[in-house]
């Protein structure tokens, strides 16, 4: 549809300019038009009767204009023959011209370039327009004037600001296996010679943010090759067959480049399994990842070109692109664990000014950050410590930045009322209090009742070590100091705000998780029961029985956690108070004042 839009909007820019262009024309034109042709006879009057009229005389080689105020009189004249010549055959008198001013010009030539110029002008125009509107369309939405152009975008091996894999933090086993490719790309002879076989397509798969393209365009910048950068969303077009073509360009781009690396972004934008999805458009998916895989196929022995690609969605995938000769190397990067937030957020500061930081405790409060994450919270560190004109980026601005990367900006504009805040305070400390309680939960980090986002409030808490597996006590606790906000506001006013919708959405999402991924309810057993979606439908390997057990199973977990939150909150209600009142009057609690309020021990209630 964009695209039929974007067509109108230009074919109706076209038309319009091209209505002003020939107005213009005319308008010009017509001045030409004023101009009065005379005969001999008629020249002779005018120059003999009108001379006091007469402005000036131009001569041209092939004619002769007579300026009056209201026009411009034109006589034809042979080139070969002179104006006085004319003048005498006419028998003009001297006298009567001698004190007009008169001008000899060769301008014929110059007003025929003009004519030229004036004449193309429109053409040129045109042709501008066009060129810019492809231009344009090749960074939007619109590629009608690429068709057949692959739209491929290179980052230059000798690039100073280029990055390599020291540049990469963590990730040490993908460097390890890319450092093959690297070798390759480097020193291809070496490889071909004995016969090894090379590596052809590799596939990143991994989360958003957690470094693919940053990655792959380390081990282009590594071998010191040319990176050649291509999206799949980016083959998707409305048009069957262009996908295809802009495939056939890329490798050939590539091909002629070699030894160098092309990147397929975002793969599974094309890659996906064939035959699902949407009527019409995956027949153009289905023929963009054909030639896709005809080209790789395609490769000599001997082509030095290595195809990366990445996705987060390696389950949508078609097996077809993972057999031999194609993707058969598949590299995971993972979200990365604290030592290696530690390290990315220690490469993002290198080149900001720093004071005294702490990054242990940044990477141990961001858990679940990404890459993209990290750098971005430097970032807003760096920002943070300029609006404040401080020299030096400080613990105070990384801490601050964690909490505008997880929930966006403060909002400033919104002012809550007395009663909004005394709701949130006592609904973060729920959370809190629930958390500190029981002994399996996260232990609370830091609690903010500072509106940000769309969040009223937060509170921070984190794991004691990060692990590969967890215990069903842990994720019931979780559950309950989940739905310890809920809890608190119930006690506390004997009714419910909206804030807490998005916990009981987490709540309940664990919840299921427990059950069918985990396989961790008594009444279900130790059996996988995960739906899987494939783009619109819903397929399950179990029964309606089945399924009506399992909201049976999740219903009893909330309400088993509802009930233990319900008992710590009424147990230590106290404490409840003492924590909402400080938040109200602070706005912000930091672990260790919440420890001193509490007093008792983390997990000292074993409900
Ligand atoms: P993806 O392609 O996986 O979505 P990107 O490669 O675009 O993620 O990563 C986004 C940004 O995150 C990078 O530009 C980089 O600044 C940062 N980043 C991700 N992983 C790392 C890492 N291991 N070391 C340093 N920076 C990283
Ligand atoms: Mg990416
Ligand atoms: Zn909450």
């Amino acid at each position: 549809m964009k695209n039929i839009n974007s067509f109108l909007q230009a074919f109706l820019i076209v038309i319009s300019l091209f209505l002003v262009i020939s107005i213009i024309f005319n308008f010009l034109t017509q001045k030409e038009v004023k101009t009065q042709i005379l005969t001999l006879k008629e020249f002779k009057e005018i120059i003999e009767n009108q001379s006091s009229a007469i402005e000036k005389i131009v001569v041209f080689p092939q004619k002769i204009n007579v300026f009056t105020k209201e026009k411009i009189f034109e006589l034809p004249k042979d080139q070969n023959s002179s104006f006085y010549d004319l003048i005498s055959l006419l028998n003009i008198e001297k006298e009567k011209f001698s004190s007009i001013p008169t001008d000899f010009r060769e301008p014929q030539n110059i007003s025929l370039i003009l004519n030229i110029i004036l004449n193309l002008l429109p053409f040129v125009i045109l042709f501008w327009i066009l060129w810019s509107l492809s231009k344009q369309t090749q960074k939007g939405s619109m590629q009608i004037f690429s068709f057949g152009k692959s739209g491929i975008k290179v980052y230059n091996p000798n690039d100073p600001n280029k990055i390599t894999f020291k540049d990469v933090a963590n990730l040490q086993e993908a460097k390890e296996e890319l450092m093959e490719v690297v070798d390759f790309l480097k020193n291809p002879e070496k490889f071909l010679n004995i016969g090894a076989k090379i590596p052809r397509g590799v596939l990143l798969v991994g989360p958003p943010g957690s470094g693919k393209t940053y990655l792959a365009r380390a081990t282009a910048a590594e071998a010191g090759v040319p990176f050649f950068y291509i999206s799949g969303s980016e083959f998707v077009e409305l048009f069957v067959g262009i996908g295809a073509s802009r495939v056939r360009d890329a490798f050939a781009i590539a091909k002629k480049n070699q030894p160098c690396i092309l990147f397929i972004d975002e793969i599974d934008a094309i890659g996906k399994l064939r035959g699902v999805g949407l009527i019409g458009s995956h027949e153009e998916r289905e023929q963009t990842l054909n030639q896709i895989l005809v080209e790789m196929d395609g490769f000599e022995k001997e082509t030095k070109v290595v195809v990366l690609a990445a996705t987060n969605r390696p389950d949508v995938l078609d097996p077809a692109l993972l057999r031999p000769g194609r993707f058969d190397r598949k590299i995971v990067l993972d979200l990365p664990d604290i030592k290696a937030r530690e390290e990315i957020l220690k490469i993002h500061l290198r080149d900001k000014k720093v004071g005294k930081i702490n990054l242990k405790e940044v990477a141990l409060r961001t858990p679940g950050f990404s890459g993209a994450d990290l750098a971005n919270l430097c970032n807003e560190a760096a920002i943070l410590a300029a609006r404040r004109n401080k020299e030096f980026i400080e613990q105070k601005e990384l801490l601050e930045a964690i909490d505008k990367v997880i929930l966006g900006p403060e909002r400033k504009t919104k002012v809550f009322s007395k009663k909004e805040k005394e709701v949130a305070a006592y609904h973060e400390a729920g959370h809190a209090i629930v958390a500190h309680y029981l002994p399996h939960s996260n232990r609370v980090e830091k609690i903010s009742i500072i509106s940000r986002g769309r969040a009223g409030g937060y509170t921070l808490k984190v794991p004691k070590e990060e692990r590969n597996f967890y215990f069903k006590k842990e994720f019931l606790d979780e559950i309950a100091s989940t739905l310890g906000g809920y809890a608190a506001e119930k006690l506390i006013f004997s009714d419910v705000s909206t804030g807490p919708h998005n916990d009981l959405e987490i709540a309940t999402e664990l919840a299921k998780q427990v059950v069918t991924r985990f396989g961790m309810s008594e009444k279900l057993g130790p059996i996988s029961l995960t739906r899987q979606q494939k783009e619109f439908f819903l397929t399950s390997d179990y029964s309606e029985k089945t399924a009506e057990l399992i909201d049976e199973e999740v219903k009893s977990i909330i309400n088993q956690a509802l009930e233990r939150a319900n008992k710590v909150l009424e147990l230590k209600i106290d404490k409840l108070h003492k924590v909402a009142k400080v938040l109200i009057k602070k706005e912000v609690i930091e672990r260790k004042q919440f420890e001193r309020l509490v007093e008792d021990k983390k997990g000292s209630l074993n409900i």
